[in-house]
């Protein structure tokens, strides 16, 4: 969908893309493919080359990807990298225009960021998403916002052509505050599903069946029925393909830090939070740096042997 004008006609955007990796990339196709126009800019160039086929325009440095361009996307690593980007192009967005950005990174910043774009009379939205890299290849993402109901009118038509659902959260850094409350869930989750499979292993309990309870029990939750850890068991998952991600246990862990430094600014007890914290911190420095999928730790846990020896 494209933007409606004022004659009730649709027309494309101008829109600079900032940050191209593994998230950035599937979500510019989508934009191009609805027929915006799109200029692309990525520090590393083998990231721009590798959409060197799609019907884009690239730019050598950062300032002609925003200069003219009615709204900026961002999708960068972090927040310091964010904000080093925002600085250098906040000067030459026109008045009006809208910055998204897409990234996961801390509340700080962002509201830092929105402070900075206020005051040079620009929109502004943190826009996190849930789906990971399959979501943004079929542009089944989910958007979490935060920001005005103006800044909100702006982004909604992208946001309906990178993702399937939006949710207008807040103010500014709600959308933050959503995606890190989101995934502080997750790693707990994950981490209570691998225990519960290391215990069902020792007392002999088969994988399978006990899939087959808890995803159908009040234990239940995504890491279970969707993202199973045990191999073989559940829907296709990374547990399926050696732990490819998927969600990297380094993304992993960076999230939980955001919830726990979020929470320990805010003096909010977040005990399990903290603990998937550790046992991620763990994982990630005794495995491949983190470039596993997430529930790898899985592997960790357990032993990884089912056992039949103490079947009740
Ligand atoms: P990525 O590392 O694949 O991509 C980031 C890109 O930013 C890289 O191509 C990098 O070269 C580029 N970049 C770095 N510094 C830059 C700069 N100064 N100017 C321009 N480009 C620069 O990471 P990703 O997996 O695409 O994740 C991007 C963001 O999305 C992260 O904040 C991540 O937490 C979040 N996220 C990722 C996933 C996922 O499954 N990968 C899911 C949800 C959210």
């Amino acid at each position: 969908m494209n933007v409606a004008r004022a004659d009730g006609k649709e027309r494309n955007m101008k829109i600079g893309f900032i940050g191209l990796g593994n998230m950035g990339a599937p979500m510019v196709k989508r934009l191009v493919a609805a027929g915006h126009d799109i200029t692309g800019y990525d520090v590393m160039e083998s990231a721009m080359a590798a959409l060197s086929e799609v019907k884009m325009d690239f730019s050598n440095d950062i300032l002609t990807a925003a200069r003219e361009k009615e709204v900026v996307i961002t999708m960068l690593p972090n927040g310091e990298v964010l904000k080093g980007v925002a600085e250098a192009i906040i000067p030459i967005m026109p008045k009006g225009s809208c910055f998204i950005d897409c990234s996961t990174v801390d509340i700080n910043t962002t509201m830092q960021l929105a402070k900075l774009l206020k005051n040079a009379a620009i929109h502004v939205l943190d826009a996190p998403v849930s789906g990971g890299v399959s979501g943004a290849v079929a542009g089944t993402l989910t958007f979490m916002v935060g920001g005005s109901e103006e800044s909100f009118a702006i982004g909604k038509p992208l946001f309906e052509i990178m993702g399937q659902r939006m949710i207008h959260c807040g103010a500014d850094g709600a959308g933050q505050a959503a995606k890190i409350c989101n995934n502080m869930i997750l790693g707990v989750t994950m981490i209570a599903t691998c225990e519960a499979f290391a215990l069902a292993d020792d007392l002999g309990l088969d994988r399978q069946k006990l899939f087959d309870v808890v995803s159908t029990s009040s234990g239940n939750s995504w890491s279970m029925s969707t993202y199973c850890p045990a191999p073989g068991v559940g829907p296709k998952s990374p547990s399926d393909n050696d732990y490819l991600p998927g969600f990297s246990a380094a993304l992993m862990l960076k999230d939980l830090t955001l919830s726990q430094q979020a929470a320990e600014i805010n003096g909010t007890p977040t005990r399990a939070g903290k603990l998937a914290l550790e046992l991620y911190q763990d994982f990630v420095k005794s495995s491949k740096g983190g470039a596993l999928d997430f529930s790898a730790i899985l592997n960790k846990l357990s032993t990884g042997q089912e056992k039949n020896s103490k079947r009740p």
